[in-house]
């Protein structure tokens, strides 16, 4: 075995196999892979080798429908087989929520280039004559639907990989990992020590052994799971085709053809997770026990759903574990404060997304970020408050939400309260009705009199629309209040600061008592940052941005380390309110003794002042577009500031407000929000944030030279605003844009303006197609809705509200 290798990485089962062909395919032939048995002795050898391309994220839609197409080159490559079976897939729906849902999913294909088609009952008793459709109201059926051999496929991925360069080590157990001073890794094995520049996680099911060998802790939890296979059965053996696989998500079931039976998972809900103290590591090739018991009820209902399984028996039980992240998508990238340390773990289904993980996790090892935004299996999407006690409910609720209708406005209940602010108890007395974002319970929205304290899960317009209606009119009539727990804050100290974020931020670097709105990109101009920078003092910055993105900014501030100055997160630590609406001056006046009138602190001015008993940095900007103030102060100090706000508010019409009205607020300024209008797999020029970027300062700032070409050339699309004529559903994401009659654009959020009574998206289009008045249709749960572009603001066109 070699002493030295660019990239150890530690697991040979799928996902560790993917990585090493991967990074041989990029070109980076200097890579080992370690195996403490044989190929394939976790997860991998028992799974069912189905896979699929529908994922409710499209960027893990695109990497799934990715990994399907590169079994065939795997095949080309290395001569061998992944035993494909190409049969398809439909997935049934029995409720008209699912059928709405399945809709919306059709519907996001079709910009994807994804060939999905709605299908009746009939025309599914047609392709998959095993399946009983009574009380069905259709399907969506994927013709890239399949399974495969897993063995042989990981097998194939493993020679594709050595035909590349690559080495592989099986009966090998890596039995510590340590960084050296100069960065590098010892990986100390039963055979001997390798030093390695880089390390990937693939221990699937060991990961978190793997990872505590680092002092990593990877929030993911392996859970038991079965699936059956029959004796033949003729209605299968005697049909002139192989039988798709059917997704019932009414049974919680997924079935396909094996030889000539049948072979059906459950995502059963008395399930049960497995090794909750740590994977054994004599485990390995053994099944767990058959467990009938805990799949009774969804046997019984399979067998309504597809009758010709109670008339067979049971061949073979396959009942194994396999891991899952609290929100069922992989961990996968550069783990935040380690330095060359990479995840490639909590994948669950590694037939569909192994290839994406492979293929992300060496463009990103070996390009310095992957060609799309992964953030939604983003090993940083995570930040440092998650524990173990968090991981497992969230894992169980993943597992048994598998097949669940997933709604865009849901809040699931497991693990909640995690965090909490000291307003908690103060909102919950209001009336607050809780959503959860990266662990902390925040306000959406603030419930009256007998208004239920739960908002209903829905593809419409929700019961939260009252309240959402009335807390919008408070902001825009006299005031509202809404905490600001829920932003990453950042604190910037040090003689190099200046320099420092000249460097880090494309935008115009603010001077003393000024703040700024700027963009941070990546070396190839995609946004990796929407952030207010506010200027406290020449060397003491504020930055503010996604309160989820915390660890995903802090690795890439880490990666990018200058002497003299420091960056430290305080996001938890420096908390308070935004007051907005035209009473909001009224307000800030009666509460300090300084000097806020309109003169002495003007539109995106920063002060630093004491408001009642509380030292507050005070920033003069709203997301809400209105004339409004940011008031932070330490979190011991989080309840005296509200007092003291509150107590004052209360003569001015002051009513708290939530996320909900927050975010349709925003849309009558048309302001984007992160992740929805602004991530990385956008450009500034696109979305209309190049106007924040300052290509007169001299700074050779990270992402200059692309985001100067593309000035020059122009962006291929462009974010607008339409106002649709929706009905009882806005637009959420993702829904096509039809120009032209034919899908031009996608949407990239929406919703209702109360202000205005309208219904708004926001989209990407061709560049060209932009025009104000110009027609499209958007297709809404399966209806086509007119929509027309919109250039105007629907509030304060002019901006004297919010700057005077
Ligand atoms: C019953 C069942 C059915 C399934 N069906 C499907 C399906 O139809 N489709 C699908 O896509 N997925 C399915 N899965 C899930 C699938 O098995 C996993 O997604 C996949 O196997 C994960 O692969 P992995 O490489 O991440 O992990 P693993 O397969 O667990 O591989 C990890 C490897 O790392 C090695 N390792 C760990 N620690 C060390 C160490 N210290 N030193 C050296 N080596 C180490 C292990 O020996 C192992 O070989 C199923 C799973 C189960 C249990």
């Amino acid at each position: 075995m070699k002493t030295h290798a660019r990239v150890v990485v530690i697991g040979g089962g799928v996902v560790g196999c993917s990585v090493l062909y991967h990074l041989t395919k990029f070109g980076w032939s200097d890579v080992l892979l370690l195996e403490r048995s044989e190929l394939t002795s976790g997860s991998t050898w028992h799974a069912a080798g189905g896979f699929h391309t529908i994922n409710g994220d499209t960027n893990m839609a695109a990497l799934q429908g990715y990994t399907i197409r590169l079994y065939k080159e795997l095949e080309e490559i290395t001569g061998m087989s992944c035993g494909l079976h190409h049969v398809g897939g439909v997935t049934i729906a029995d409720t008209q929520e699912r059928m709405d849902m399945l809709k919306a999913e059709r519907a996001k294909h079709r910009h994807m280039g994804l060939d999905t088609e709605i299908l009746s009952p009939e025309e599914i008793a047609k392709i998959a004559p095993a399946t009983n459709v009574d009380g069905i109201l259709g399907g969506l059926y994927d013709p890239l639907d399949g399974h495969l051999d897993p063995s042989g496929t990981t097998h194939a991925y493993a020679r594709a990989a050595k035909m590349g360069g690559a080495e592989i080590e099986t009966h090998c157990m890596v039995k510590e990992t340590n960084q050296l001073p100069d960065g590098t890794w010892e990986v100390v094995t039963d055979k001997g020590t390798v030093i390695a520049e880089h390390i990937v996680n693939a221990g699937g099911l060991w990961a978190r052994e793997v990872g505590e060998m680092a002092g990593v802790y990877l929030p993911l939890h392996p859970m038991e799971h079965q699936y059956i296979v029959t004796d033949d059965i003729p209605l299968i053996y005697e049909a002139d085709k192989e039988h798709p696989h059917v997704m019932d998500p009414a049974g919680e079931s997924y079935l396909r053809q094996e030889g000539r039976g049948l072979c059906i998972g459950f995502y059963e809900q008395p399930c049960r997770p497995w090794a909750v103290d740590g994977t054994p590591w004599k485990f390995g090739h053994e099944l767990l026990p058959d467990d009938f018991d805990k799949i009774e009820d969804s046997i019984e209902f399979a067998y309504k759903r597809f009758p010709a399984l109670a008339e067979v028996g049971v061949k073979s039980v396959i009942h194994g574990p396999f891991t899952f992240a609290p929100d069922g998508n992989p961990l996968v990238g550069p783990v935040p404060g380690k330095k060359n340390y990479w995840s490639a773990c909590g994948v669950m289904a590694g037939f569909s997304q192994g290839g994406g993980v492979g293929l992300t996790l060496a463009q990103w090892m070996i390009e310095g970020e992957p060609e799309r935004d992964v953030f939604a299996m983003d090993v940083a999407r995570f930040g440092k408050w998650i524990t173990p006690g968090y991981t497992l409910p969230k894992v169980i609720e993943n597992y048994q939400n598998r097949f669940s209708v997933v709604y865009p406005n849901e809040e699931l209940p497991a693990a909640r309260p995690m965090n909490t602010t000291p307003m908690y108890d103060i909102q919950k007395e209001l009336g607050a009705v809780f959503g959860q974002q990266n662990g902390l319970e925040v306000a959406n929205y603030f419930a009256e009199g007998d208004e239920p304290r739960y908002e209903t899960p829905s593809f419409r317009r929700s019961n939260a629309f009252d309240a959402t209606a009335r807390e919008v009119k408070a902001v825009r009539e006299a005031v509202g209040i809404n905490e600001v727990q829920n932003f990453g804050k950042y604190d910037v100290k040090g003689p190099n600061a200046r320099a420092w974020l000249n460097k880090i931020m494309a935008g115009r670097v603010p001077k003393i008592g000024r703040l700024s709105l700027t963009p941070m990109l990546a070396h190839s101009g995609r946004l990796i940052g929407d952030f207010t920078m506010s200027c406290l003092a020449e060397d003491h910055f504020q930055l503010t941005a996604s309160y989820g993105a915390q660890d995903f900014h802090t690795r890439w501030f880490e990666q990018h380390e200058q002497d003299g100055v420091t960056v430290e997160n305080i996001s938890d630590r420096r908390t308070g309110f935004q007051i907005a609406g035209p009473n909001a001056r009224k307000v800030l006046e009666a509460v300090t003794r300084a000097d806020v009138s309109a003169e002495a602190f003007k539109f995106l001015d920063v002060k630093q002042i004491t408001i009642g008993m509380s030292s507050c940095i005070v920033q003069r900007v709203s997301y809400t577009g209105d004339l409004g103030y940011e008031i932070y102060t330490d979190a011991m100090n989080q309840r005296a500031l509200w007092n003291t706000l509150w107590i004052e508010g209360q003569k001015h019409g002051m009513k708290p407000f939530g996320m909900r009205a927050m975010m349709s607020l925003r849309l009558d300024k048309f302001f984007g929000s992160w992740l929805s209008e602004f991530s990385p797999d956008y450009t500034a020029g696109e979305t209309g944030l190049d106007r924040f970027i300052s290509f007169k300062k001299p700074d050779d700032f990270i992402g200059r030279a692309a985001a100067e070409k593309e000035k020059a050339e122009g962006s291929a699309r462009t974010l607008v605003a339409y106002e649709v004529e929706a009905k009882d559903c806005d637009v959420h994401a993702y829904e096509p844009v039809w120009i032209n009659g034919e899908v031009q654009g996608f949407c990239t959020s929406g919703g209702y303006s109360h202000y205005a009574q309208k219904s708004i998206a926001m989209a990407l289009i061709p560049a060209e197609q932009a025009r104000e008045g110009n027609e499209a249709e958007i297709e809404i749960l399966g209806h086509m809705r007119k929509a027309r572009q919109i250039v105007t603001p629907l509030f304060d066109a002019d901006g004297a509200r919010m700057r005077g």
